[in-house]
């Protein structure tokens, strides 16, 4: 089961696009658990299913891939299943951020997974209780089946997507650069198999007529020669569409012309600060509003050759303060004005990344549950140099301008193409722009009128605000009643407790 929402949902931007965000592992592990004889029923919840009625019977053995934001989901179907006698298993981003979290809800926890990891758990297949076990590979897969293999997965999940279909693909594992937040930073850059890229591409266009293929790999573009090299080869240039996250640093203009004439649709590079983690940009030495000027400059001339641009930022870093960096990023939308603004909360993932044990050991990690760590619902760490309120009154007033209907008229008139320009509308006025802005500003006026609702944002009290106990409530429906006693909370501090840190003592109070 890939769970790619963490609830039932009807939003514009989850009919076009949630089928289109499915993962590539949940359908590799299908792949291998049939190659090893096993029947397998693949389900991959959008938020437009009834998920009770999609989840199959007759089942031994139950694994979810989930992102974190799908925790309390995935703890409650485990719940259920395991109280009909199915052994659970949980892998994806939101195991290798929260191993012991998942411990206590699944038989098995898994890491890197690859073959041989996943034929232990079948052939061992047993209730690991109240403690699951945590398996992994000491690296990433060295090959992965590719679309050929998961077609079987693919073709039913596309379905589900009326707007366009987008294939999953993915060329390459980890990342060269060492950008400490992210959890691919850890991960030693690995290409896959470049004569099975070849061939899936081929088949590709034997089952679509006008193939839509999105990359997966953390950065796309490093050995940018060998991939344009492999898609030239393989399909005619323009007769397959693709989408990718890559650096600003690997988007020269001439690499830009190559991609262009290769159908290269969608670019999702990262700016992140206007202050710091310059090495993914050119702007590598430049800061604040030179570097807006830089960052503007190279993405005019990206969407110059590729029609959708995504530039994601994140908020509330801690070379943040004062109103500057909101202020350089509204900049950054005027002499931009064809580029997709992407905002993160800053927001710390368990394990994902080194950088998080600094935070827990500064106590600033808050206990929010899961469901809300989807770096907008929630931001799990108190910012260094805003308060609260003052902080929310940034967030909203830039999503304002964002999504301000000048701003949402100045990206069409400058995007090209029926397909991004619908999809920059659809996410400005959907659950990204509108959606965000309305719920930014609930959380806004709680923090100036509820002190319980301050306290817990403050690390003053563990008590969750009924606010998000609610939203739990409602978003799984029929599941809440599965979900198990103490699953909204976790051990914010977990990580830096298996280091065998005895330094270090959360500053603030936290759920346990
Ligand atoms: S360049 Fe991107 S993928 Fe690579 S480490 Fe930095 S953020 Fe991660």
């Amino acid at each position: 089961m890939d769970l790619v929402s963490k609830g039932p949902t009807k939003s514009l931007y989850a009919k076009v696009m949630h089928a289109n965000l499915a993962s590539i592992m949940p359908q590799v592990l299908g792949v291998w658990c049939e190659e090893a004889g096993h029947d397998v029923t693949f389900v991959c919840f959008t938020g437009l299913e009834n998920l009770v009625e999609e989840l199959p019977e007759d089942v031994d053995l139950l694994f979810i891939g989930a992102f974190s934001q799908g925790a309390q989901l995935a703890y409650s179907i485990s719940e259920m299943f395991r109280r009909r006698g199915v052994i659970t298993c949980v892998g994806g981003p939101h195991a290798r951020c929260y191993p012991q979290d998942c411990q206590l809800y699944f038989d098995y926890v898994l890491g890197f997974t690859d073959r041989t990891v996943l034929e232990g758990v079948l052939e061992d297949c047993q209730a690991h209780r109240p403690l699951g076990q945590h398996r992994s590979a000491e690296t990433q897969p060295l090959a992965l089946p590719g679309v050929r293999a998961r077609w079987k997965y693919i073709e039913p999940t596309l379905e589900k997507a009326p707007l366009f279909q987008m294939v999953p693909m993915l060329g390459s594992l980890g990342c060269p650069y060492t950008c400490a937040f992210c959890i691919d930073s850890v991960v030693d850059y690995q290409p896959l198999d470049f004569d099975e890229m070849r061939d899936d591409l081929r088949f590709l266009r034997e089952k679509m007529k006008k193939p839509v293929v999105g990359w997966h790999d953390p950065n796309f573009g490093v050995r940018f020669d060998d991939y344009l090299g492999t898609i030239e080869e393989a399909v005619p240039p323009g007769s397959i569409q693709f989408a990718a996250e890559s650096s600003l640093s690997l988007l020269a203009e001439p690499r830009l012309k190559r991609l262009a004439k290769n159908g290269f649709m969608a670019m999702l590079p990262g700016v992140e600060s206007w202050y710091t983690l310059g090495n993914k940009s050119k702007a590598r030495n430049t800061f604040g509003a030179e570097k807006v000027r830089q960052v503007a400059e190279h993405s005019n001339l990206i969407t110059k050759y590729i029609p959708y641009l995504q530039t994601n930022f994140v908020l509330g870093l801690d070379t943040d303060h004062g109103p500057e960096p909101f202020e350089l990023t509204k900049r950054f939308i005027d002499e931009a004005p064809g580029a997709f603004p992407g905002y993160s909360l800053l927001t710390s993932f368990g394990e994902a990344a080194p950088l998080n044990l600094g935070y827990q050991e500064e106590g600033r990690v808050l206990g929010f549950p899961f469901h809300f760590l989807n770096n907008h619902h929630a931001m799990n760490l108190k910012p260094k140099n805003y308060e609260w309120i003052e902080f929310y009154d940034h967030v909203i007033d830039l999503t304002k301008y964002s999504f301000s209907k000048r701003a949402i008229w100045r990206r069409l008139k400058a995007n090209r193409g029926g397909i991004p320009r619908i999809m920059n509308v659809v996410r400005a006025i959907s659950s990204e722009g509108k959606g965000r802005i309305q719920y930014y500003t609930s959380v806004r006026d709680r923090l100036a009128s509820d002190s319980g609702f301050r306290d817990y944002f403050e690390g003053e009290s563990t008590e969750l605000p009924q606010f998000y106990v609610d939203r739990v409530r409602n978003d799984l429906g029929p599941l809440w009643d599965y979900l198990p006693e103490g699953a909204l909370e976790h051990d914010p501090y977990a990580y830096l407790k298996s280091m065998g840190s005895t330094t270090a003592e959360p500053a603030v109070a936290v759920a346990n």
